[in-house]
This record gives structure tokens, C-alpha cells and sequence, in this order.
């Protein structure tokens, strides 16, 4: 038929195509209409405070949008406002999933710096309601390293806002992870690989470092720290460096926490893997003896803790023989390297040292250009000793090397010499005066200290390079002057673990192995007292007060106002201060 011919299969096909171009154009039109109606219901909901129903319509909005041919950087910004919808609505697994999508896009990445911190402690919040820690940690840990020096001088101005946000953030996540991690039963770590464990577990130490340090938030720390230390057991074993490391971060707390027992657990694992370490008779062990009987001593388990200082005696005596440690009989100690600074021993104005050199010289990393006073440290040689080795930037450059090769991070010197002009200027010019010390009142006006940088920020108790210093920085003549819960400085607390003090070998041995835990300058201040009792062998007894530290307050109130506010009387004369010496051994 003729008319069957009309009917050819090229007019079938193009009646094909313009029926689907029609139909296509039909539907587009309905389904961007539809999209963007969806889109305008979810907004309008969210201003009337209905998010939970909008979220629906959010989530309408976008698919209907995918279907229309909009790609994953199109929606990101939707995705992103349907998020905190759907974080109202408690659908957490959703939350995680469309702030995961929205921000590695394009948009998400080129995100102010604000905003995206922003999107991402939601995305860690939502983590954590789904009770995974290893995720939110994560993110957290970033947080942690952005917020570089935020995190030691939260109110400094001269910090970034950004940075300060980025601690602000963290502080405030504190009660969102105790909701999560239990302090009392470390959870497990969980993660594909060991690697994947160990890592989590630096990202949880990390974070519990942080928490340990803020007021109010020791529960969350213990739970973090409590479940980085079970993991590294797990996967490193109890002899591991990195595990031992914990228990130090991890026993002050339980102890502050009246959680006596839990830390004498930790303390006896760290001593024996350090005993095995070590050995038997190493001096290394006194740390960790100290550590445990003073636990011993908080729950008056005397006999116990006398056991221990008698063990303590014994190492002291077969390592190095009583007569180690000359008596210092000088009367004047306020040049030495020795002597104590702090607002109850202030340094005199007009001090100042006459033997700095560059840092850099000597070999030590520094922060900032190595011919700025800044950068300079007193040479302090040891007389009899190698000209080019033995002073306190060589032994600092041996220190550093040391720590960065076991570490792996990057160590330098980020201030050393502070005049006292220069620092009364510090002081004077800081808005917050509780992040700079006033003048007369710093051991870097001595030239003696040193403030640390790991990674370009200060040094923190977490990083591996602080664990090496903790254990080694001894022996090159350095302690840590600032310890936890110290009044050394007139603000409230002045925790500083990058701070770091030459005092000479000898006295950095004798504190460590004999002196009294985390007092650095009460030993300096007793130093004569402590010399004579190694000298002749005494120890301390288990229950009885140090009898070095006898008087320690009278002396501390003697000392009254820095020598630059107010003229020296008889009874303030710094030398008589220092040298208050061997009353402890004359009572005995
Ligand atoms: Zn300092």
C-alpha cells in the first residue's frame, strides 16, 4: 500500500526524536520547578524553626536537583544547610555523609577558613553521636595543629583569630567526647590495620594532652588517654616507649583524680618496662620510683614507699658513689648557673650575662634570625671541660639532634635571652599579662632558658619530642622549669612543657635522681642542702616531710617583691635567700 510507504523508518525515528526532545523539555521544565520549590519549602522551614521537617525537603530538593543534570559541586553549598537540618533531626549518619560530600568538593575547599571549620566540627559532632571517637579525633587532632600556639596562649593577642577559633572549637568538643569516651573503661580502638590503631591512637593522646591541661575537663582526658594507652599495649606492647610515655600524661590525672589505685597500676607497669629497658640498676628508674611512692605515700602505705627510696639509695650509691655531688659552700649564687628565678628569687634589674653567644653558632635550630638577641643563649662552659663541647648551646644542639631523629618532628629554638627591658616591654605591650611573664620575674633574662618549638608551635607534653626530652634532656643539663601546678610565676597556673632551663649536668642528675618531683625551684633554692645530703648518703623517709624543703614557705615569704620594686633590706638580700643551705642536713 502507498500509504505505507509514507511510513518509512526515518519518519519513525524522527518522530522519536521530537517526541523525547519535547517530553525531555516538558520534564525539565517540572523537575527545576520542583527542585527549586523543594529548595524554597526547606528554607522556609528553617526560618520558621522547623529544620527536623525540613530536612525532608532539603533532601528532595537535592536529589530532584541531581536528576536534573546538577553535579556534586552544584549542591555542595545545600548539602552543607540540609546537614544542620538533619542534625536537628538526630539522622547523624546522614549528617556525616552530606558534610563529607559537600566538602571536598571544590566549594568545600575553597570555603573561608571560619566556614570550614565550622562545617567540620559539625561533621565531628556527628561523629561522635554516632559513638565513633577515632573519626572525630581525627578531625580534632587537625584542629589541635592549626591552632598552633593558640592552644598554650589562648588570649595572647598576638595570635590569629583563626587559631584561636580553631582551640576555641576544641574546648568546647571537651563535653561532646565525654558524652562518648568512658573514663573508667577505656574503650577499644578500632582500625583496619595496626597502623590505622596507632595512629588513632597519637590523634586520642594528642587530645588528652590538650583536655589534661584545661580546667573541667580531666574526666575527658582520662578517657582519651586511658584508651591511647590500652591501644599501644595492644598493638606496641607495656615495654613500648610510646606507651610508657603515656602512663606520665596519664598517672598525674588518675592521681589528681583520687583514682590512687588506677595510677599505681600505671606507674608499676611503666618502672618495670623501664627496669627492663634499662636495667636493674639504672639511676634512669628514680623517676618512676618517686612517682610510685609518692602514690605509696597518698594512700600511707609506708612500709612500701620506704622500700622504694631504700631501692632508690641503693642505685645512688652502687652508680656513682655518695661523693658524686661536691657541697656547694659559695655564698653568693646569683650568677650561677644553678640558681633559682621565680617571683619569690627574682633577678636583679641590671643583670645581665656576659658571656651570650649565637645559638646558631653552636649548631642549635632556631626559630628566627640567628643574630637577634632572642636567638642567643649564655655560653656557660664548663671550666675543665672542651672549649667547643661542653656549654650549654652545644649540649642544647646535642639535645635537639638527638630528639629529632628519635621523634622524627622538627625541634628548634624559638627564645632564649630576654633582657629585662626587653621583657618589661613584652609585659607592658600584652594586653593579657597572664601570657608573659613580668620582668626580673624570667629565667630568660639569665640566658639560661629556652623555650622550645616542635612543628613551629610550641612544644606540647604530647609530642614524641617532649617524651625525649623528658627523659633525656638530663643529661645534657636541662630541666623543665615549669611544671604542672607550680606558683612560680604570679599567674594562676603557668604550665609550660616547652620551657626548658640549663642548670649543668650535675645538678640536672642530682634532681632527677634525688630531688623532689616536679619542684625544680625549691631544689634550686635548696641546692646546698640536697648536695650535702648525697654527699653523705641521706635519703629521704617515707612519711616524713623533705627535711630540704623545711622552712621552704618562711624562706619563699622572705623574699617578698621583685629587687626592682622595691629597695633590699637586711632580710630580703637574695644572697642570703639562695644561700639558706644545709638547715635540713644540721637537724638530722
Ligand atoms: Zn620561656
Amino acid at each position: 500500500m502507498p500509504a505505507m510507504k509514507l511510513r518509512s523508518p526515518f519518519m519513525f525515528s524522527s518522530a522519536f526524536v521530537l517526541l523525547a526532545i519535547l517530553f525531555a523539555s516538558y520534564f525539565n521544565v517540572v523537575i527545576r520547578t520542583d527542585a527549586d520549590a523543594a529548595e524554597d519549602r526547606f528554607h522556609a522551614l528553617v526560618a520558621l524553626g522547623a529544620p527536623s521537617i525540613a530536612a525532608d525537603h532539603g533532601e528532595r530538593a537535592i536529589s530532584l536537583s541531581l536528576k536534573a543534570g546538577a553535579d556534586a559541586n552544584d549542591v555542595a553549598a545545600l548539602k552543607a544547610q540540609v546537614a544542620g537540618a538533619q542534625t536537628f533531626a538526630k539522622n547523624y549518619s546522614r549528617v556525616s555523609d552530606l558534610l563529607l560530600d559537600a566538602l571536598i568538593t571544590d566549594w568545600g575547599q575553597e570555603l573561608p577558613p571560619t566556614d570550614r571549620l565550622d562545617l567540620e566540627d559539625q561533621l565531628a559532632r556527628a561523629y561522635l553521636h554516632q559513638g565513633d571517637v577515632e573519626k572525630a579525633a581525627a578531625i580534632y587532632a587537625s584542629f589541635l595543629e592549626l591552632a598552633g600556639d593558640a592552644v598554650a596562649l589562648p588570649n595572647d593577642t598576638r595570635i590569629s583569630p583563626v587559631a584561636k577559633q580553631y582551640a576555641a572549637r576544641l574546648t568546647e568538643a571537651g563535653d561532646a567526647f565525654l558524652r562518648t569516651v568512658n573514663h573508667a573503661q577505656p574503650r577499644e580502638v578500632k582500625g583496619a590495620t595496626p597502623e590505622h590503631i596507632l595512629a588513632s591512637a597519637s590523634q586520642l593522646s594528642d587530645l588528652g594532652g590538650f583536655y589534661a591541661t584545661r580546667q573541667g575537663h580531666e574526666y575527658t582526658a582520662a578517657g582519651l588517654l586511658a584508651a591511647a594507652y590500652e591501644a599501644r599495649k595492644r598493638v606496641l606492647g607495656g615495654d613500648h616507649q610510646d606507651t610508657v610515655q603515656l602512663t606520665l600524661m596519664l598517672g598525674p590525672l588518675y592521681s589528681r583524680m583520687g583514682r590512687l589505685q588506677d595510677a599505681e597500676a600505671l606507674y608499676l607497669d611503666a618502672f618495670h618496662a623501664q627496669e627492663r629497658a634499662k636495667g636493674a640498676n639504672s639511676p634512669d628508674l628514680s623517676l618512676y620510683i618517686k612517682l610510685l611512692a609518692g602514690i605509696y605515700e597518698r594512700q600511707e602505705r609506708y612500709t612500701e614507699a620506704q622500700a622504694l627510696y631504700e631501692h632508690m639509695r641503693g642505685l645512688f650509691r652502687d652508680a656513682f658513689g655518695a661523693q658524686r655531688y661536691a657541697v656547694n659552700r659559695e655564698r653568693d649564687r646569683r650568677e650561677y648557673i644553678n640558681r633559682p628565678v621565680s617571683q619569690h628569687f627574682p633577678v636583679d634589674d641590671t643583670y645581665s650575662p656576659n658571656d651570650l653567644v649565637s645559638a646558631a653558632e653552636y649548631f642549635v635550630p632556631t626559630a628566627k634570625g640567628p643574630n637577634i638577641d632572642e636567638m642567643k643563649l649564655r655560653l656557660a662552659p664548663d671550666h675543665e671541660g672542651d672549649a667547643l663541647e661542653d656549654n650549654l648551646p652545644a649540649r642544647l644542639a646535642q639535645l635537639i639532634a638527638l630528639c629529632r631523629s628519635e621523634s622524627g618532628q622538627s625541634i628548634s629554638l624559638r627564645s632564649g635571652y630576654r633582657s629585662f627591658s626587653t621583657q618589661r616591654i613584652l609585659h607592658a605591650n600584652n594586653a593579657d599579662k597572664g601570657t608573659v611573664t613580668p620582668a626580673g620575674v624570667s629565667e630568660h633574662q639569665t640566658g639560661l632558658a629556652a623555650d622550645i618549638n616542635v612543628n613551629n608551635r610550641f612544644m606540647r607534653q604530647s609530642d614524641r619530642a617532649y617524651q625525649c626530652f623528658e627523659e633525656n634532656a638530663f643529661r645534657f643539663g636541662f630541666i623543665l622549669s615549669y611544671p604542672p601546678g607550680n606558683d612560680y610565676l604570679p599567674t594562676a597556673d603557668s604550665y609550660e612543657p616547652w620551657h626548658w632551663r640549663y642548670v649543668g649536668i650535675q645538678t640536672a642528675q642530682l634532681y632527677r635522681e634525688a630531688g623532689p618531683y616536679n619542684m625544680p625551684q625549691e631544689f634550686l633554692a635548696a641546692l646546698p642542702c640536697y648536695q650535702e645530703r648525697a654527699a653523705s648518703g641521706i635519703f629521704p623517709t617515707a612519711g616524713e616531710v623533705d627535711l630540704c624543703l623545711e622552712g621552704r614557705h618562711e624562706r619563699l615569704a622572705d623574699a617578698g617583691e621583685p629587687a626592682s620594686a622595691q629597695p633590699q633590706r637586711e632580710n630580703q638580700d637574695p644572697a642570703r635567700i639562695l644561700n639558706e643551705s644545709a638547715k635540713g642536713v644540721a637537724k638530722r
